[in-house]
């Protein structure tokens, strides 16, 4: 059959261009990354084809044989990564990882506590226009206003007046460690299931950089697509193989049909990736450049929420300077770095506006920036966004030249030059 641009020249055109954006612009968004040539293949196979309902020696479907090792190497894979002893790879997003533990756990009407949005929380731990915080009792706890980190005994009062049947650890945009076994000790002290979701740094976690969640949780779930480096999509794991019986089922045939076993196949060529030797310098590089951007950021008169990171992403308040999210996230796109507008803690402005922006290191690691790159990548930011300040429209001056040293920058450090 005829190849993409032969027979689709609008998708092939719209393909090719976001490939040339990833190429020429510095991408900061802290939940992105760029996945290997192997992942890409795996993906673009023709295990999209394949209906395999049910679970690997226990299908619906005919035909399962070769899929069947895909999926078994992708769970034999992560349970080597994380430590774990139940593993299911088929939920098609972190958010429906999320679902299919509610799925498993919890009654409509259950009380949840976790992360609140503002401090950094994700929709699915109880956010109102969420399913879960529509169908659950849903309360969230906050970080501390002087040092932005989740304050322990206050989460611990608060869990004791909520008595939740589950509570959430994790989030999207926290840049700090997070103590599992404090958690752990609140959840057994007021009877609920912990859950982690460490969709932002199971990459870091694979790679030895971070604590691992596992000794800890009731039940871990993760995207695969952010630190993790692999394709979209979401795993749950667990060392409680009960629970992981229950969740199987809540998964298929609770929440899911056939699973996505081309994507599978991703997750088990990223999993094999991400148990080679060289993860581990990948995942404390990731720290390094993150640390390296947020001090050149600090250095530029701007302040870092709880004053620095312990992982892959920071937190830039921009109110030292008094501009907003929204016009900081455009200037910097002009000039070809993207990242994301955020709201920081106890934020005056509106969601769509923020005091904030959140700055990862993932995709900047990956395709072999270090702690120069990045040094210079938190002083291109500064550039752009001290030329807002007296002009709200931005500097075309200014942005035009950091567009072309992004160019040049990112031109050193090629990426897919076989896509080209
Ligand atoms: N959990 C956390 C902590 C996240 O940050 C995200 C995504 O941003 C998700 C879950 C949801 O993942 P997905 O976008 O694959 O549904």
């Amino acid at each position: 059959s005829r190849s993409i641009v032969e027979s689709d020249r609008e998708v092939a055109h719209a393909i090719h261009a976001e490939i040339q954006r990833q190429q020429q612009q510095i991408e900061l968004i802290a939940s992105e990354n760029i996945v290997s040539r192997a992942v890409l293949e795996a993906q673009g196979s023709p295990l999209t084809n394949k209906y395999a309902e049910g679970y690997p020696g226990r299908r619906y479907y005919g035909g399962c044989e070769h899929v069947d090792v895909v999926e078994t190497l992708a769970i034999e894979r992560a349970k080597a990564l994380f430590g774990a002893a139940y593993v299911n790879v088929q939920p098609n997003s972190g958010s429906q990882a999320n679902q299919g533990v509610f799925l498993a756990l919890l009654k409509p009407g259950d009380r949840i506590l976790g992360m609140s949005l503002d401090a950094g929380g994700h929709l699915t731990h109880g956010a109102r226009p969420n399913l879960s915080g529509k169908w659950f009792e849903a309360h969230a706890y906050g970080v501390r206003e002087e040092d932005a980190r989740i304050d322990y005994d206050a989460l611990r009062k608060q869990a004791n007046e909520v008595k939740p049947q589950l509570i959430v650890a994790g989030g999207s945009a926290y840049p700090r460690e997070i103590d599992f076994a404090e958690f752990r000790s609140i959840a057994d002290e007021v009877g609920a299931y912990l859950l982690v979701d460490m969709a932002h740094f199971a990459g870091l976690v694979a790679g030895g950089s971070y604590p691992n969640p596992l000794p800890y949780a009731h039940v871990v779930t993760t995207t695969t697509h952010k630190t993790l480096r692999g394709p979209r999509g979401g795993m749950i794991l667990s060392n409680d193989e009960e629970l992981g019986k229950k969740i199987n089922s809540a998964i298929f045939p609770g929440l899911q049909g056939g699973p996505l076993m081309h994507v599978i196949a991703g997750k088990a060529v990223a999993f094999g990736e991400a148990l080679q030797p060289d993860f581990k310098d990948y995942a404390s590089q990731v720290i390094v450049n993150c640390r390296a951007m947020a001090q050149a950021i600090i250095d530029g008169g701007y302040a870092i929420v709880s004053g620095g990171t312990d992982s892959h992403l920071a937190l830039v308040d921009l109110r030292p300077k008094g501009l907003k999210g929204n016009a900081a996230e455009q200037a910097l796109e002009r000039a070809y770095i993207t990242c994301n507008k955020n709201g920081v803690p106890f934020d005056p402005e509106k969601p769509t506006v923020t005091s904030g922006l959140r700055v990862g290191s993932p995709a900047g690691t990956t395709r072999g920036f270090g702690e120069a790159e990045f040094t210079q990548i938190g002083q291109m930011m500064v550039r752009v966004l001290d030329a807002l300040v007296d002009n709200p429209d931005g500097n075309a001056e200014i942005e035009a030249a950091v567009r072309d040293e992004v160019k040049a920058l990112t031109a050193r450090f090629p990426i897919y030059p076989e896509l080209a």
